[in-house]
């Protein structure tokens, strides 16, 4: 069992290490499931593919369909299915090796925050994405640990990119309430219907909707951030939004 409490009386370096140990069960607990359901996911991703160039290949050779530029760009298609579920594989081995580097520090929220939002500045540029964001006051000294909040804040602002059109807007805030740090990722994009929200946090699922949209996306993102969140003791969900969609994340301090 690696469920652990850290009590509330501790304060300064002892409740760092509290965090720190508490963060590393998350981690083990983490890594245990993650190679527990991996095999199998990935196997069962992988089974379409190879059944479909099974089954072409059966068929050319039975006679039953020719060789021609249309048949082979099917195979084709299923061979760069199974190289890129291949590729997805090692980068959530990458981050197993990534995530069992346990780092809660005590940070200048303020200057962290800022820094590391700025960075999206020129990508948002580049896509023609009104992005802002804000970090509130309050948020001098908190602890995370960077790596996990990097990893956690890039999934989110990529896919508001991704799934917003050109013209329209992304909102970061950060904030600090009741003991939470909390991280906001708002877009004005294509939204997620109401019956999918539990869904996209899935591994291998995408809306219809982003299917259509030929943006390429692997809907690994949101499984492994919502499995480092969890890995920190920490909650996300989807609040609701007028336009477009809304994720907050709230990391315990
Ligand atoms: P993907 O690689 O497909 O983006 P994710 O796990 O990051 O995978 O997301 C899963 C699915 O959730 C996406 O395919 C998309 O359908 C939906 N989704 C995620 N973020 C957004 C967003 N900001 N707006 C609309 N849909 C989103």
């Amino acid at each position: 069992n690696y469920e652990i409490e850290v009590p509330e009386k501790l304060s300064g370096e002892l409740r760092s290490l509290g965090l720190a140990i508490k963060s590393l069960a998350g981690r083990l607990k983490y890594l245990e499931k993650i190679r527990r359901e991996s095999a199998a996911d990935f196997s069962h991703e992988l089974r379409t593919p190879l059944h479909n160039l099974k089954s072409t290949v059966e068929a050319l050779e039975d006679g039953i369909l020719e060789l021609n530029a249309e048949n082979l760009e099917s195979i084709n298609e299923e061979v760069d299915r199974i190289t890129n579920l291949t590729g997805q594989l090692t980068e959530l081995v990458e981050l197993e090796k990534k995530l069992t580097d346990v780092n809660i520090e005590t940070v200048d929220g303020n200057e962290y925050f800022n820094e590391l939002l700025n960075f999206y500045v020129k990508k948002a540029e580049n896509e023609e994405i009104n992005y802002n964001y804000e970090v509130f006051a309050g948020l001098d000294r908190i602890s995370l640990d960077r790596q996990a909040v990097e990893i956690i804040l890039n999934n989110l602002i990529t896919n508001a990119f991704k799934y917003t059109e050109a013209g329209g807007r992304v909102d970061v805030r950060v904030n600090l309430i009741d003991d939470n740090l909390r991280l906001e990722v708002e877009d004005t994009g294509i939204g997620i219907p109401e019956e999918e929200k539990d869904l996209i946090f899935e591994r291998f699922y995408r809306t219809d909707r982003s299917r259509s949209r030929e943006t390429g996306g692997s809907g690994l993102g949101l499984a492994i951030t919502r499995e480092i969140v969890a890995a920190l003791g920490g909650d996300i969900f989807l609040e609701d939004s007028d336009k477009g969609s809304n994720f907050v994340v709230m990391l315990p301090q």
